[in-house]
């Protein structure tokens, strides 16, 4: 199969350490297997984006030399398509409509909160009586019962029990926005993408996504999930504990720290953009693609 990677940062805020790694691993595993890399801007949380954080972010992504082989696409443009697979889902049975409050699902569930998330009890399923007259909020999968195994290039071997861990998980929120798991699913297949890099953090929403997958006949794509960059206080580096924007103005300084945080080696301390990422696809092609 063709390689097709894809980077898809979220437009909460600009890139920063954490984020320049994961644009650089995806670049560099799309280069070093000869393929295509491709934009994807998830801003389907609308009110968590800043407007303007997009453009910022493609500009951050052209200071660092990482250019993608299509136009840049943004999921606040694909909905239809969301609203496509959530009625093929309903159709097949595997999505139903739900009335739970989280309130309510707090209160039915503080005994098995398990990471700060919720485990829904399905008790708006069909067969346990499902909305009992009360208006319908969200939409969720119905997530089967057994363990999703999955292998990732760089972890090995995971497993995870979704309907344990996780439970029937929202498609389309009670606010009327479209998860996080339906529009990856959809678009990483619609747009061919044949492999998945992207940070460590994400790695326990792929059984979600590969549940999704299945229901819906699509195709799984291979999964790298990198390592992360950690704050000082050793906590994961992020939009939301306040990291900094990468100095654009120094776009190798950015470039080297990633590199350094995917264990790269050998490679110039000063350089021409193109030649130093020149460089690091070398490096990266000798280690971690393999994989
Ligand atoms: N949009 C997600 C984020 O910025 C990443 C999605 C993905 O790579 O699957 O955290």
């Amino acid at each position: 199969m063709a390689y097709v990677g894809r980077f898809a940062p979220s437009p909460t805020g600009p890139l920063h350490a954490g984020s320049v790694l994961a644009a650089l691993g995806s670049w560099l595993d799309a280069r070093a297997h000869q393929g295509r890399w491709q934009v994807r801007i998830e801003d389907v949380d609308r009110p968590r984006c800043p407007p303007g954080t997009d453009k910022l972010i493609l500009a951050q992504l052209d200071a660092l030399g990482l250019r993608p082989d299509a136009p840049p696409s943004w999921q606040s443009q694909r909905e239809a398509l969301y609203e496509q697979a959530l009625q093929r889902l309903i159709a097949a049975g595997l999505a139903y409509p739900c009335a739970c409050t989280r309130k309510e699902l707090a209160a039915a569930q503080s005994q098995r909160e398990r990471h700060g998330e919720l485990v829904y009890p399905g008790t708006c399923r069909p067969e346990n009586g499902g909305l009992r007259g009360r208006p319908a909020r969200a939409w969720r999968f119905r997530v089967p019962a057994g363990v999703v195994h999955w292998q990732d290039r760089r972890l090995g071997p995971q497993q995870q029990d979704v309907a344990q861990a996780v439970g029937d998980f929202v498609l389309k929120r009670a606010d009327g926005l479209w998860a996080y798991q339906l529009a990856v699913v959809v678009d990483d297949a619609e747009q061919g993408i044949s492999d998945v890099v992207r940070g460590e953090d994400l790695a326990d929403n792929t059984p979600r996504q590969i549940l999704l997958q299945k229901a819906l006949g699509l195709p799984t794509p291979r999964h790298l999930h990198l390592p992360l960059v950690l704050a000082a206080d050793g906590q994961k580096l992020s939009k939301q504990n306040g990291a900094a924007a990468f100095d654009s103005s120094e776009p190798l300084q950015a470039l080297q720290a990633a590199a350094a945080g995917l264990s790269l080696q050998g490679l110039p301390p000063s350089a021409t953009l193109p030649d130093w990422l020149h460089a690091a696809t070398r490096a990266w092609a000798a280690t971690i693609a393999p994989f």
